[in-house]
């Protein structure tokens, strides 16, 4: 492998099919990338301004000359502050948007059978129904299912009232939400207001703006992620811990391959269902393939690794090397994070690009669209396209061997009862988080943190990543992961039982006793709404609030608007965060400070901005010990 592409991913599968790419004359995202620089100075600082017709308009800060006031009078704070703001609208819409798509899709397990899907875990269904004040005694599991559903869809556009999810988190943070005036009310709403006073002419407050933009954080975090989560739970089941293959090392050159890549799991497990019917299989057969073999990729990739035992291809910067392998019959995609440029890439190959969902056509790609109506005979005929293109492969074939095993499926259910291993039945409570609390204040465990995000240019795949939770498992942290974060953790090894020798001795212990890996998988970007549950839960159990928690985020290759909504609802759910990549804020002093001082002492969390993962590791590892002696543990 060659130094220069060591510069652009840490991961071997990655530069080795770059070289393929290379020779083929393949254009990547690297190479777009380089071409782009240097990026726009003014962009890149958050001073320009596309928001009416009068402009564009810019800020000029490097010189004394040039205008420091947009054409309608905003300045270099209002015009950052709203950009971030219609960001992190952006992301919540696109994180709420996937749990309300699930919701229907329980409504239909209740009300369609022709969709074929069926409720997987009615416990979870009647614990959720009682906790929204749903009479069950009397109705049957569909009853629940519709109630359930139809709440949950409320969630979007009630007019009055808050986000019911927000009565989980500890009355002291409600408390601080309240007085902020920023308890998410409808998903809808929040971000319709976003957009309403970022419009011209509107809000031109900075923090004024960014109390909104926090609200439709929130109810992305609290409210459109968490009905994602929790509802893809009850319908497909709670993740379990088992041993999965990852890497693009999982495709096969016998068999058929299908790639499904995007965010929702109404999707995924669909075509699970159909590449698993034995005609189907029979068809490929007849096609001269073994047989199908599905991969994930990005966080689709991640809701089926959590839940079956699908492999984990690859993360957001390896979407288009896989197609380089020659070996994908179809990539399958549904919404968010996917490249347009998969389209040409796909042209240089057999490979049919097919999209599925109406919010997200590529020109270049087949759509088929996914009718959830009728779920499992739609990802059929879709599996079927696929089938029929393993034949036109050219030859031109080279998949990697290298992939790397590791244990996926960290619900908050499973390391609960993970943690019971340890509990002594006859003294304490089981099914608690108290084992985890004792490992805590005893100081065998320092703290936890979640490694979250996604891969940037401007950083070397998947290096913010793996360096980071090295360093801090090092030091006795654990390390709970999502997104494709969790892909360059489990690639790297950091998910197995022997990675407990790269950890600190307290860790390695606890990683013994309670049997899992450092490293802990804990699903999809939207289930970044388990860690906040599981944060609640510890601070309920210490008395504490979660901003007094010794944790910390990270986001160390952060690219996506979404990344943008989570780290607003984690600092305001009072988590410090790290960002590896700085925000396009930095042309405002003020905003920069805000962010990254004064909300502490509104919600006890902050962002901080560090590109160099070990620098990053001391300033969290800091963080923590300060957590720590201010809980006198
Ligand atoms: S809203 Fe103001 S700053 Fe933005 S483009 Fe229009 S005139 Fe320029
Ligand atoms: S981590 Fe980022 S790149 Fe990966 S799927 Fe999530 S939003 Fe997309």
């Amino acid at each position: 492998m060659s130094e220069d592409l060591k510069c652009l991913s840490c991961d071997a599968a990655t530069c080795s099919l770059l070289e393929k790419a290379k020779k083929e004359k393949i254009e990547t995202v690297w190479d777009r990338a380089e071409a782009m620089q240097p990026q726009c100075g003014f962009g890149e600082m958050g001073l320009c301004c596309t928001n009416c017709g009068m402009g564009p308009c810019r800020i000029v800060k490097v010189s004394e000359d040039g205008p420091k006031k947009g054409i309608c009078g905003a300045d270099e704070d209002t015009i950052a502050a709203r950009n971030l703001a219609r960001a992190v609208a952006a992301g919540s819409a696109a994180h709420s948007d996937h749990g309300r798509d699930i919701a229907h899709a329980l409504y239909y397990a209740a009300k369609n059978p022709e969709s074929g899907y069926k409720v997987k875990d009615s416990q979870k269904l009647i614990s959720l129904a009682r906790e929204w004040g749903i009479e069950t005694e009397n109705l049957d599991e569909k009853e629940i299912a519709a109630k359930v559903a139809e709440l949950a869809l409320q969630e979007f556009g009630k007019p009055f009232g808050h986000l019911r999810f927000t009565e989980r988190a500890p009355k002291d943070r409600l408390d601080i939400w309240n007085k902020m005036n920023v308890t998410p009310r409808a998903i809808d709403r929040d971000i319709v207001e976003v957009l309403h006073s970022t419009h011209i002419g509107c809000d031109a407050d900075y923090r004024n703006i960014m109390m909104k933009a926090t609200r439709a954080a929130l109810c992305d975090g609290w409210g459109g992620s968490m009905i994602g989560t929790e509802l893809s739970d009850i319908l497909f089941g709670i993740p379990q811990p088992h041993e999965i293959e990852a890497n693009l090392g999982v495709l096969k050159e016998d068999e058929v391959n299908i790639v499904i890549h995007g965010h929702e799991p109404t999707l995924s497990e669909a075509i699970l269902v159909a590449v698993n019917d034995p005609e189907l299989i029979e068809l490929a057969q007849k096609q001269g393939a073994k047989g199908i073999n599905l991969v994930g990729m990005c966080c689709t990739g991640n809701e089926i690794a959590m839940r079956h035992n699908v492999p984990m291809a690859g993360n957001f910067f390896q979407q288009e090397l896989a197609i380089v392998t020659g070996a994908v019959d179809a990539m399958v995609v549904d919404v968010q994070c996917i490249m347009p440029a998969l389209s040409q890439v796909a042209k240089c190959y057999h490979t049919k690009l097919i999209t599925t969902s109406p919010k997200a056509i590529i020109p270049g790609a087949i759509h088929m669209q996914f009718d959830e109506a009728r779920a499992v005979e739609s990802a059929k005929r879709i599996v079927q396209e696929a089938v029929l293109n393993f034949k036109n492969r050219t030859g031109n074939i080279f998949i990697p061997e290298i992939k790397s095993k590791g244990f996926v499926g960290f619900s908050n259910e499973s390391i609960i009862s993970a943690l019971d291993g340890v509990t002594n039945s006859f003294a304490h409570p089981q099914g608690t988080v108290k084992p985890l609390v004792d490992a805590i204040k005893s100081g065998v465990l320092r703290g936890a943190v979640a490694i979250v995000g996604c891969n940037n240019h401007k950083v070397p795949q998947d290096k913010g990543h793996v360096e980071l939770a090295k360093e801090l498992i090092k030091n006795d942290v654990l390390v709970v992961t999502t997104g494709c974060g969790a892909y360059a953790c489990i690639k790297e090894g950091l998910m197995t039982k022997e990675a407990a020798n790269l950890c600190g001795k307290g860790l390695s212990t606890v990683c013994e006793l309670v049997k899992i890996p450092p490293v802990l998988h804990m699903g999809s970007c939207v289930d970044i709404s388990r860690i906040l549950l599981l944060l609640s839960e510890v601070a309920k159990y210490m008395n504490v609030d979660i901003k007094d928690l010794p944790v910390a985020g990270a986001a160390p290759e952060w690219m996506s608007e979404k990344a943008l909504a989570i780290g607003t609802y984690v600092v305001a759910s009072g988590v410090y965060t790290m960002l590896g990549v700085a925000p396009q804020i930095t042309g405002s002093e003020n905003l920069t400070r805000f962010l990254t001082e004064d909300v502490e002492n509104i919600y006890g969390g902050k962002f901080h901005i560090e590109s160099d993962p070990k620098k990053a590791a001391q300033k969290i590892l800091e963080h923590i010990e300060a957590k720590r002696k201010a809980l006198g543990i």
